[in-house]
């Protein structure tokens, strides 16, 4: 009965209300914490795991062995490679793709890579608007690693020392 009284009172004279005007006033005060994304962004780690990338040496040569250690190891089967001897007796991949649907981003392949090739960079915003989109083929995944050089190479680097 007490209580069913007192929680008639606090309806009356709107106390959760002014218990939530409380909360809000203290907030409307305080220091914005909201990111104006994609403008302003939040500090990542050197070893965030976004979107992959095939690297190059500084030559232009890619970096890649097609020793398939990558393939191998991923977890979710998301790499496919093929390979081929060239003239100079070097392999090369003549495939190298991920499927980024079926990626869960474990970094696995990047950890298993002997010449640092294949990496995951600090990209996260990307899309794609059909399945067939997030299919990323050898010559998108070496064009990531154009673009984002030297961030990937910055990256390792300070990696590196905490190894
Ligand atoms: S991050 Fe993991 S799941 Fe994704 S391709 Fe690499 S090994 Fe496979
Ligand atoms: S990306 Fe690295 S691990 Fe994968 S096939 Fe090429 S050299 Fe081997």
């Amino acid at each position: 009965m007490l209580a069913k009284l007192k929680y008639m009172l606090s309806s009356l004279m709107l106390v959760e209300l002014l218990k939530g005007m409380k909360l809000t006033g203290r907030y409307f005060f305080s220091r914005k914490i909201t990111v104006q994304f994609p403008e302003e962004r939040t500090p990542i780690s050197p070893r965030f795991r976004g979107l992959h990338a095939l690297r190059r040496y500084p030559n232009g040569e890619e970096r890649c062995i097609a020793c398939k250690l990558c393939e191998a190891v991923c977890p979710a089967m998301a790499i496919t490679i093929e390979s081929e001897q060239r003239d100079d007796g070097t392999r090369r991949t003549t495939r190298y793709d991920i499927d980024l649907t079926k990626c869960i981003f474990c970094g696995m392949c990047e950890e298993s890579c002997p010449v640092d090739s294949i990496v995951e960079t600090r990209v996260f915003d990307y899309h794609g608007e059909q399945r067939g989109d997030l299919l990323y083929t050898k010559e998108m995944l070496l064009a990531v690693g154009d673009q984002y050089e030297s961030q990937i190479a910055a990256d390792r680097a300070q990696d590196a020392k905490f190894r």
